[in-house]
C-alpha cells in the first residue's frame, strides 16, 4: 500500500488537469490542497481567491494569514494540518460557488478525505459546512462537533467554524471564530478518549 503521501501526490497532480466545470476555464491554476496527509485535521474551505489562484496554495491571502494565526494559538503550523476547498478553481470575482461547481469538485474533495481519513473535519464558512450538513445555520451550529454520516464516506465528526474572511474585519464574529476554534484540541482529545 502507498504511503498516504504519496496517494494524495497522485491524486493531486490528476486534478490538476481536471476540466469537470467551467471554472477552470477563468482561473489560472488549479489550487488542490496543502499540508500533511498524515494529520487528525482536515480544514475546508471554499474556494481559491486571488492570492491563491496566483500561488496554486491555499489560504494564503488575508484569510490565510488569520488561519495560521489561530492555528498557531493552539500550537499548530500549517504543515501539521490539511487544508483543502469544495472547489479548487476560483470563481470569477471571488464570487460564492455555485451548486454545480461544488457537485463537479466533490470527487475529488471526497478521495482526499478518504486517503487522508482524518479524525475531524473542520468545516470554514457557510458553503463547506453545506456540502457536510445541508439545512444548518451556521449561526446556531458554529463551535458544535456533529458525526454525521456521509454518502461514500461513512461516519465522520465535523467541527463547524465561521471563515475567517468573514471574521475578518467584523469584531464578534471574529472574537467566536477564535473562541470556536480554541476549542479544536479538546474536540480531538475527546475523540481519542471516545475512540479507546
Ligand atoms: N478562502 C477560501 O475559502 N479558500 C481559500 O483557499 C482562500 C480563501
Amino acid at each position: 500500500m502507498e504511503s498516504k503521501k504519496l496517494q494524495l501526490k497522485k491524486l493531486n497532480q490528476e486534478m490538476l488537469a481536471c476540466t469537470k466545470c467551467a471554472l477552470r476555464k477563468g482561473c489560472t491554476q488549479v489550487v488542490p490542497g496543502a499540508g500533511s496527509a498524515e494529520t487528525n485535521i482536515l480544514f475546508i474551505g471554499e474556494a481559491p481567491g486571488k492570492k491563491e489562484d496566483e500561488t496554486g496554495e491555499p489560504f494564503v491571502g488575508a484569510a490565510g494569514k488569520f488561519l495560521n494565526e489561530m492555528l498557531g494559538t493552539i500550537k499548530l503550523k500549517r504543515e501539521d494540518v490539511y487544508i483543502a476547498n469544495v472547489c479548487k478553481c476560483r470563481p470569477p470575482e471571488n464570487r460564492d460557488p455555485l451548486p454545480e461547481e461544488v457537485t463537479a469538485c466533490w470527487p475529488w474533495l471526497l478521495a482526499q478525505i478518504k486517503i487522508i481519513r482524518p479524525k475531524l473535519i473542520v468545516t470554514l464558512g457557510r458553503h463547506s459546512m453545506e456540502r457536510f450538513l445541508p439545512g444548518f445555520k451556521i449561526s446556531e451550529v458554529h463551535g458544535k462537533a456533529m458525526r454525521r454520516e456521509i454518502e461514500g464516506m461513512g461516519k465522520q465528526i465535523f467541527y463547524t467554524l465561521y471563515h475567517p474572511a468573514a471574521a475578518l474585519y467584523n469584531g464578534s464574529m471574529r472574537k467566536t471564530l477564535i473562541k470556536d476554534f480554541k476549542r479544536i484540541p479538546k474536540i480531538i482529545a475527546k475523540i481519542e478518549i471516545e475512540k479507546k
